[in-house]
């Protein structure tokens, strides 16, 4: 049976593929500061601890494992990342678990490393005109990201490579772009665009407003979930070793996205545009690597993923009253 740890597996991503591998058949241990939030984990052995400390990732290493997937990151949406308030956490608190694990890995022989990097990665000059943004896999230099959460990315993606080049770890390395589903965080200060908008149209009345942070104009691609999970295990197992786009090329507007969602409640919401952290202004993905070295890419439409979605945030609501 195969062994994969799953570091980051209380998270949203995390749990969702600590699911899958078990369906998959492998014996699964997940590592968290927590649990996840909305469903009990699937993995045999779960662990609380903090990768940012040595001893605690020593301890995981007490078995072989065929696969490492590193999800485990300081993070949150553009109310968390964009305002400069948790730069130094952002980058102190992800900077110091990736060095611990790929060095983990490098010792105990791992066969094969998976980690996540972003989208936020990519230089904000290319992503200006919100019609046209530029993010192929090629455009990442010369970097100039728009976070430090973006930097903190770039160096880990280097990190993970330079193990490779230098240790022969085998090393996959995926570019999300903005995974949103059901069991992600959707209130808190830490939900993305997507869920914030979700929980925001689900509490209001019908003809209701909501307040949609920048002029709304500016533009993104979501991925539903279950394709993101697809193509991590693509990755993992194909030869390419990145970086890669995992993303949607279904670019909208995010006063469109707040839209769809009101036409899906059919509440008939009026949006209010306030100024707010927004990012830059445009970002797609490029998925023409992805499709040439997996010869798969995401497919999944924007319209099914955000219906599934807000439901589910509406059903959170309603729970908590
Ligand atoms: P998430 O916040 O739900 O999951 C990250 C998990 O890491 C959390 O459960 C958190 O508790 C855990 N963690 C953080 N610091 C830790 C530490 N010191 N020790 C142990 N656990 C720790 O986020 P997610 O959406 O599941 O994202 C997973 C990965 O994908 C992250 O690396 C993120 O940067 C990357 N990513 C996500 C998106 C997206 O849209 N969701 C986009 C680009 C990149």
């Amino acid at each position: 049976m195969k062994k994969a740890l799953v570091c980051g597996g209380g998270g949203f991503i995390g749990s969702h593929l600590v699911k899958r591998l078990k369906r998959e058949g492998f014996w699964v241990r997940a590592v968290d500061l927590k649990l996840p939030e909305f469903s009990i984990s699937e993995a045999d052995d779960f662990v609380i601890g903090d990768l940012r400390l040595q001893e605690v990732c020593n301890k995981l290493f007490d078995q072989h494992f065929d696969q490492v997937y590193q999800l485990a990151a300081d993070m949150g949406g553009a109310g968390y990342i964009f305002t400069g308030e948790n730069d130094a956490h952002v980058m102190h608190n992800s900077a110091l678990v990736n060095l611990n694990i790929v060095e983990l890995c490098r010792i105990h022989g791992v066969e094969r490393v998976f980690y996540s990097s972003s989208a936020c990665m990519y230089p904000a000059h290319n992503q200006e005109d919100p019609d046209n943004p530029h993010c192929s896999e090629d455009s990442a230099y010369p970097a100039h990201p728009d976070s430090e959460y973006g930097w903190e990315k770039l160096f880990s993606e280097r990190l993970y490579l330079s193990y490779s080049r230098n240790h022969g770890l085998k090393v996959r390395v995926a570019r999300f772009h903005n995974i949103f589903g059901p069991e992600g965080t959707w209130e808190g200060g830490k939900e993305k665009a997507p869920a914030a908008l979700c929980r925001k149209i689900a509490q209001a009345g019908y003809g209701g407003t909501i307040e949609v942070w920048g002029d709304g104009m500016q533009t993104r691609s979501f991925l539903y979930i279950d394709e993101c999970i697809e193509g991590i295990r693509r990755l993992i197992e194909s030869d390419w070793e990145g970086p890669v786009n995992i993303g949607s090329e279904e670019m909208i507007s995010i006063n469109a996205l707040a839209k769809l969602i009101s036409d899906i409640s059919g509440k008939g919401i009026v949006i209010k545009n306030i100024p707010g952290p927004t990012g830059v202004r445009g970002r797609n993905s490029d998925n023409r690597l992805i499709a040439q070295k997996l010869g798969w890419s995401p497919n999944y439409p924007l319209k099914k993923g955000i219906e599934t979605t807000y439901r589910w945030i509406e059903a959170q609501c309603k729970k908590k009253g």
